[in-house]
């Protein structure tokens, strides 16, 4: 297992997200086509309505979710949709297999976002430190 995956299983062992929740009430996801498809299926609403109601585009050209926080985040951090949540839901923070090593520049901005990233890079950096 590489060093960076034991961190993550580490670091998500330790954390709970539903305490946390941050990256839904600060960081847009993208949204793609298929996403778009699955949560207005989930919603009982139109892809037209969904894309009206809930997406904008960003300055890099893509559909992401228009209201910070999400508007599907509940109150107690849950996710109303959380069976149908968009591909970089499920994905973020990027941090699990080959997805750390193919998004190191992420991990340093995602780290002030989300504390699991924060700890799985500290525990990189001492261990590089104490070697
Ligand atoms: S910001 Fe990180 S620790 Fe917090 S809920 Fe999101 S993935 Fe989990
Ligand atoms: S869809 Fe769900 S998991 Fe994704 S940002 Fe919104 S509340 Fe969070």
């Amino acid at each position: 297992m590489l060093l960076a995956d034991r961190f993550h299983q580490e670091v998500f062992t330790e954390l709970d997200c539903l305490d946390c929740a941050n990256c839904c009430k600060t960081i847009p996801p993208i949204l793609n086509d298929n996403d778009i498809r699955r949560l207005s299926k989930a919603l009982g609403i139109k892809e037209k309505e969904f894309f009206l109601k809930y997406v904008r585009i960003d300055e890099d050209g893509d559909q992401v979710m228009a209201q910070t926080p999400c508007p599907f985040l509940l109150e107690n951090n849950h996710c109303l949709v959380y069976e149908s949540r968009p591909r970089a839901c499920r994905e973020y923070p990027h941090t699990d297999g080959s997805q750390f090593t193919e998004n190191l520049k992420l991990h340093a901005v995602n780290a002030y976002h989300c504390p699991a990233v924060f700890h799985i890079l500290e525990r990189i950096e001492k261990q590089f430190g104490s070697s």
